[in-house]
């Protein structure tokens, strides 16, 4: 079943093209659920995205098609990254774009996971 408000997965959107290794990127982090790598656009002296390896568009796709061991594995796997980052003591901040109005650019769930500095007040898209 589609969620409402939401088209077919683009199986070409760039994300799932960093999945299948068809594009380069610095990851950080990999297991059967999730893939984490730099940002090529940094806004954080640490700024990681983390994303499914399934082919899920938005938070409601993931959580409405997704198994629960695959969206167990997948927050799992972002507190992983963030404490393999030494993030935890710090701290750090997390954020994901749905759609339009949040000014989401790539049609595959992800999670940005910023640090390294003191953060204020930041949006990812003004
Ligand atoms: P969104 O706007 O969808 O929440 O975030 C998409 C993010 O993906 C942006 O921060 C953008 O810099 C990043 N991005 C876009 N294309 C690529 C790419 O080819 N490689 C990497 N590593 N990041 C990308």
């Amino acid at each position: 079943m589609p969620v409402k408000g939401l088209g077919e997965y683009d199986s070409n959107n760039v994300f799932a093209r960093i999945l299948r290794g068809e594009i380069p990127s610095r990851r950080v982090f990999e297991n059967e659920f999730a893939v984490a790598f730099h940002d090529i656009a940094p806004q954080a002296p640490i700024h990681v995205l983390v994303i499914p390896r399934g082919p899920y568009i938005s938070l409601a796709d993931f959580t409405a098609k997704a198994s629960a061991e695959e969206i167990t594995g997948f927050f799992r796997a972002v507190g992983e990254v963030a404490q393999s980052l030494d993030l935890e003591a710090p701290g750090y901040r997390i954020l994901a774009n749905m759609g339009e109005d949040a000014g989401q650019e790539v049609p595959h769930f992800h999670v940005h996971l910023f640090g390294g500095r003191r953060l204020g007040v930041m949006l990812v898209h003004s």
